[in-house]
């Protein structure tokens, strides 16, 4: 992508409405755009991410077994009145009425829709388990949308829902979860921490909240410390093993960790002084098992072995991609801007062209655009008329894990400089030689 005509719309002031400093970035570096109180338009840029997010987020969901579908966003209200969630809901819901005066609204959640999609179609315990989700728009009207797209209005969530005959069954489909979990924060860069935690409306009793660490989160938790260091599961994990998956669960929750309201003084009291933990986190991800609160209230119903029907047991399982976005930059900038980690990186290189119409220069950037570009790499090409000290400023604002500087001084000896934006780590390499370490 040449940045010439691109559409990156890059703040120069810093914005006086953003109190922390992802949201302060993400309107500075041209992510997102506001266009009313907690609405936010997702701009090239932004998108990029999100869409990055997204796909490890699937990747994950797939891996676990999960089965992707898409409902729509506007839902009626008949189905909630049905699970006597559409009262109890309260002012959070987005209540809408159509041109023939029905009763409709904007989901904050899915488990009517799905549990409808389920009882409608599926009759036998052959068919379970069963885990659907998809990756939604969602609308809650909060009381304080805040902080850009970590407390908006309008979110995208990644929600799943399994269906299993009975608990023990449904407890492994919740470890599915909690496992792809694990896999997909590590692989965005995060380091997240399952805590024990209340369910609020969704219902149910068993539920871990997916924490990131950062003083600027709005939960107040309490944990272990070593949960930063222990080992994320494998790739190659085997979803199917019961035996297996419990044993990484109970790794996973052997050591304090809970947020406020389920905190716990005098278990707390137990962890070692210099072990123990109490920090601000933000919640990234949430999963619960709540058996058969909807499936009864519903009728979602399967035959058993014995010819007996009964109500699923139930779990469902968010991620929010418009918050990690957020939590990314909180957990990795620096003065000069975000420091995307590699794998939700906009971009994988910075192109800076120094001297624009110089030839060799413009020679150079072409030949390392191409080859980068044959190899699969994202490349931004900063092609721009501007002051080298501008496309340093842009490159560093926008975080792109690589740079590579070109101009014609550097170019008279026959290098040019690669820089890691994370570390700040410069290499004099030639035109070649780079094109070979970033293929
Ligand atoms: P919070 O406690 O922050 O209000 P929640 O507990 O109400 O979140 P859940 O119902 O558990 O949220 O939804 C699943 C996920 O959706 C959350 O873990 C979070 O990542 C995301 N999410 C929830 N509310 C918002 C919001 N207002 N803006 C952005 N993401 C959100
Ligand atoms: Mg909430
Ligand atoms: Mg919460
Ligand atoms: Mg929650």
């Amino acid at each position: 992508m040449r940045l010439s005509r691109y559409f990156l719309p890059i703040l120069r002031d810093t914005p006086k409405e953003a109190e922390i400093v992802s949201h302060r970035l993400m309107l500075r570096a041209g992510l997102i755009r506001q266009q009313s109180a907690g609405l936010y338009s997702w701009l090239p840029m932004g998108l990029r991410v999100l869409n990055k997010i997204n796909a490890i987020i699937r990747e994950e969901q797939n891996r676990a077994g999960a089965i992707e579908l898409l409902m729509p966003t506007i839902q009626s209200a008949d189905l909630w009145r049905e699970s006597g969630r559409y009262d109890a809901y309260g002012k959070e819901m987005l209540r809408i009425t159509d041109r023939h005066e029905r009763e409709m609204l904007y989901g904050p959640t899915n488990e009517e829709m799905i549990t409808d999609i389920f009882r409608s179609y599926v009759k036998s315990y052959k068919d379970l388990p069963l885990n659907l989700y998809h990756i939604q728009w969602k609308f809650r009207d909060e009381v304080r949308p805040r902080f850009g797209t970590m407390r908006s209005r309008e979110f995208l969530m990644k929600d799943a829902y399994s269906f299993d005959l009975d608990q023990a069954s449904a407890t492994h489909s919740y470890n599915k979860m909690f496992v792809a979990y694990l896999r997909t924060f590590a692989r965005i860069g995060l380091k997240s921490i399952p805590m024990r935690a209340d369910t609020g409306p969704i219902g149910g009793n068993l539920s871990h909240e997916f924490i990131i660490l950062a003083n600027t989160g709005e939960s107040e938790v309490f944990c272990h410390k070593n949960y930063l260091d222990f080992d994320i599961p494998a790739a190659d994990t085997d979803f199917d093993d019961v035996d297996g998956l419990q044993k990484t669960v109970d790794k996973w929750t052997s050591l304090y960790a809970a947020t406020s309201e389920m905190h716990d003084e005098k278990a707390y009291a137990e962890v070692p002084a210099g072990d123990a933990v109490s920090a601000r986190g933000i919640e990234v991800g949430h999963i619960f098992y709540f058996g058969t609160k909807y499936s009864e209230a519903m009728g979602a119903k399967v035959m058993g072995p014995d010819g007996q029907e009964r109500p699923v047991h139930m779990g469902s399982y968010g991620i929010g991609p418009s918050r990690l976005t957020a939590a990314i930059i909180e957990a990795s900038h620096d003065e000069n801007g975000i420091i995307w980690p590699d794998a939700v990186a906009p971009f994988d290189v910075a192109l800076l062209n120094l001297k624009v119409g110089d030839g060799a220069s413009d020679e150079a950037c072409a030949k390392i655009y191409k080859a980068l570009t044959a190899a699969g790499r994202d490349v931004l090409y900063d092609d721009r008329d501007e002051r080298p000290g501008a496309k340093f400023a842009t490159a560093d604002l926008v975080g792109i894990p690589w740079q590579v500087v070109v101009g014609p001084k550097g170019l008279a000896e026959g290098k040019i400089e690669l820089k890691r934006r994370s570390t700040g780590e410069k290499h004099e390499l030639s035109v070649d030689a780079l094109i070979d370490r970033l293929t």
